[in-house]
């Protein structure tokens, strides 16, 4: 009897050791399983951080070398034409051919500069990218009337045609003054204009306000066109990104999805900032705003 209890306790200490054992072996298999994972997590993220990195080094690289050759395919292309342009003189004695043989080339190399454009515009894109990432991006402050930058930027046809109507609504008798490169934040503008120029039909008119909001100088642009769906709008301002489905109606320029990243690094450089207001199918509105002059002097 008493054998018999003695026995049945020590199977009873047996099997607490037993399930204590297997329980501290769950424990230390458990533990090194996530061990593994971290470590597993661990290398993706360094891969991915290191294919980043080549893939920088890369745009970095290839926009550089590309700038070079193009500036120089550029500038003989153009010297080239203004040759050829006087050449073709009624003045000098020409056989119909030849005339017409310049003429014909003239018009080649006018093509040939429109697409180097475009290939300058990508590459562009590209190096300025790079710059956002190796943080090399220079910025020259001065003080800048936002209203007459406006003003320059629309008089200019090379963003946006004749044919297109674009209204400017801008404080009556009353400067809004920044504290800004005037270059950068022109560029910014020219983007979202000639994007709204881009993407919406040329029949309907594009609208940039600016008015002054608290501390702030506010600027947006509204265009008529298809509009972004909410769940794209926080994508836009990404590298590379583009929203499938909407298409380009007025432009050659081949979109590489870098234009609105470089205008918010810009902005946010400035310490503004960006968004969009849209509904599908009733166009979009892109603003930006920056600092006005005094609330940036207290900043220095
Ligand atoms: P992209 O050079 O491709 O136009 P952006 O960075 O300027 O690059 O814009 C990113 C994407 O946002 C575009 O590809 C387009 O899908 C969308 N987008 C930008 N502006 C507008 C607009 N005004 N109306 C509709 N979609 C737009």
């Amino acid at each position: 009897m008493k054998t018999n209890k003695a026995t049945s306790g020590l199977l009873r200490f047996l099997l607490r050791i037993f399930s204590i054992a297997l329980k501290m072996i769950a424990l230390l298999i458990s533990r090194e399983v996530l061990r593994y994972k971290q470590a597993e997590a661990r290398t993706k993220d360094l891969a991915r951080r290191e294919a980043q990195r080549r893939m920088n080094e890369f745009v970095s690289i290839a926009s550089h070398e590309l700038k070079t050759p193009l500036t120089s395919i550029k500038g003989n292309i153009q010297l080239m034409g203004r040759r050829l342009k006087t050449s073709i003189d009624p003045n000098i004695a020409q056989s119909d051919e030849t005339r017409q043989f310049l003429v014909e080339a003239r018009a080649l190399l006018e093509r040939t500069d429109q697409q180097i454009s475009r290939l300058t515009h990508l590459v562009n894109g590209l190096l300025e990218t790079s710059r956002i990432n190796a943080n090399t991006m220079e910025l020259f402050f001065e003080i800048c009337e936002l209203d007459k930058i406006l003003h320059e930027v629309i008089q200019d046809t090379r963003y946006v045609p004749e044919t297109r109507t674009v209204h400017i609504k801008v404080p009556e008798n009353k400067s809004v003054i920044v504290m800004a490169d005037a270059n950068r934040i022109k560029q910014v503008i020219i983007h979202y204009l000639s994007n709204a120029h881009k993407y919406s039909a040329i029949d309907h008119p594009i609208i940039i306000y600016l008015h002054e909001e608290g501390q702030m100088a506010h600027i947006s642009v509204q265009d008529e066109g298809p509009g972004i769906p909410a769940s794209e709008q926080r994508h836009i301002w990404e590298r590379f990104y583009r929203v499938p489905g909407i298409e380009v109606l007025n432009s050659s320029e081949v979109g590489l999805g870098l234009g609105l990243h470089i205008s918010r690094t810009i902005v946010e450089q400035h310490h503004g900032r960006v968004g969009v207001q849209s509904i599908p199918g009733r166009g979009a509105t892109f603003w930006f705003t920056l600092p006005l002059l005094q609330e940036s002097l207290q900043k220095l």
